[in-house]
């Protein structure tokens, strides 16, 4: 797997998850032998990354106590080019003191529990890092306007489930439309759903989710993500409204990930924030893996022969044989019907590269 700078093209906001601090320049000391050994660094202090912007990462430390402060880092040389994404629990060392015009360097990364990631598109297996550290995943779909697409939501789902992240729904704008049709879809998983509309948003409820969790909030453009961070976090100041009044055009303003604190009485969480993902690729995600994220189905398909596709021309497949048996519900038939329209990109994909 290699980690490529961004593509322009690609308008998602995610550009800031490039490498572009670290453009490759003729180095006239790249050959001299090194005389000093590298610094061990045992001095490092850990921070939380809460964002990245143009190569400058900023930092919490001394994070829940009198101390807490964010300061501006850079990342050392020897880092080279592995990823600092937000979430990142980062080794930091220099002048940690975050007063203005001071810059402190990350030396490393702590291992991370969990790394949610995503490919342009299912035929690119380069990955682009979106956030380390969660382990919940606020998956946000309007009722309507725009449509709810149950194809995105179930692709959100494989991505947390490959990352080891427990994925939550919030389906906005039920004032528009009853989302109850579209819910069917997700019926047979063991997934939290909650529902929010334009003057009754259930904040205490998702507020509740939060506490003690690192949660990556993630939705199209335009399903009310905005407005639901600034609803938790009121001093999170998220643009909302789709169209940008400059340009005209429909992206938001919101272009970086960045990470939040929700604070109640309860207690408190994490909130990051991601721009509208345009595109969710998959390329990334081991085949197997989504199978496993379909958790009900795949209980089912322990029957299946050595092998078994799970596409719709498999032979002998317990799943296939389980609806056409009447064994399934219509969730669960709705989902087979997603598992295998997911499955099948797949198989295109290795056949397209085999062709090659
Ligand atoms: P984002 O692109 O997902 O961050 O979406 P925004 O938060 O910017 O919201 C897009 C538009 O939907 C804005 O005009 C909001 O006022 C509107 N909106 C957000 N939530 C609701 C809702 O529950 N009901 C209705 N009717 N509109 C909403
Ligand atoms: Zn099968």
């Amino acid at each position: 797997m290699s980690w490529l700078p961004p593509d322009d093209d690609l308008d998602d906001g995610f550009e800031d998850f490039d490498e572009s601090s670290i453009r490759t320049r003729p180095n006239p000391k790249a050959n001299r032998p090194r005389t000093k050994r590298r610094p061990a660094h045992d001095d490092a202090e850990i921070g939380r990354v809460l964002g990245v912007d143009r190569g400058r990462y900023s930092v919490m430390v001394d994070e829940d106590t009198p101390d807490e402060r964010v300061i501006t880092t850079t990342r050392a040389r020897e880092l080279r080019r592995s990823p600092i994404v937000t979430g990142d629990q980062a080794r930091v060392v220099g002048d940690m003191s975050g007063t203005t015009g001071t810059l402190a360097r990350i030396v490393g990364i702590v291992d991370r529990s969990s790394l949610l990631r995503r490919s342009a598109d299912d035929t690119d297996q380069v990955e682009r890092v979106i956030v380390a550290n969660a382990d919940q995943m606020l998956i946000v779909v309007a009722a309507a306007d725009p449509e709810p697409r149950p194809r995105l939501v179930d692709r959100y789902l494989v991505a947390a489930l490959d990352a080891g992240i427990r994925p939550l729904l919030v389906v906005t704008k039920t004032d528009l439309a009853d989302p109850t049709q579209f819910l069917t879809h997700f019926a047979g998983l063991d997934l939290r759903v909650f529902t929010s509309a334009q003057d009754t948003m259930p904040i205490d409820e998702i507020g509740a989710s939060l506490i003690s969790h690192s949660t990556v909030f993630v939705g199209h453009s335009g399903v009310g993500k905005s407005t639901l961070v600034n609803a938790l976090v009121p001093t999170a100041g998220r643009a909302t409204g789709h169209v940008n009044q400059v340009t005209g055009r429909g992206r938001h303003t919101s272009s970086s990930t960045v990470s939040l604190r929700y604070e109640s009485e309860a207690g408190t969480g994490w909130v990051i924030d991601t721009p509208g993902v345009r595109s969710f690729g998959l390329g990334h995600v081991d085949t197997s893996n989504i199978l496993a994220s379909f958790t009900e189905l795949a209980a089912i398909a322990q029957r299946c022969p050595r092998g078994c596709t799970h596409l719709a021309d498999a032979p002998d497949c317990a799943l296939i044989e389980a609806a056409e048996n009447g064994e399934l519900n219509p969730a669960e038939l709705s989902r087979l019907d997603s598992l295998q329209r997911l499955l099948q990109t797949f198989a295109d994909k290795h056949e397209g590269r085999d062709a090659k």
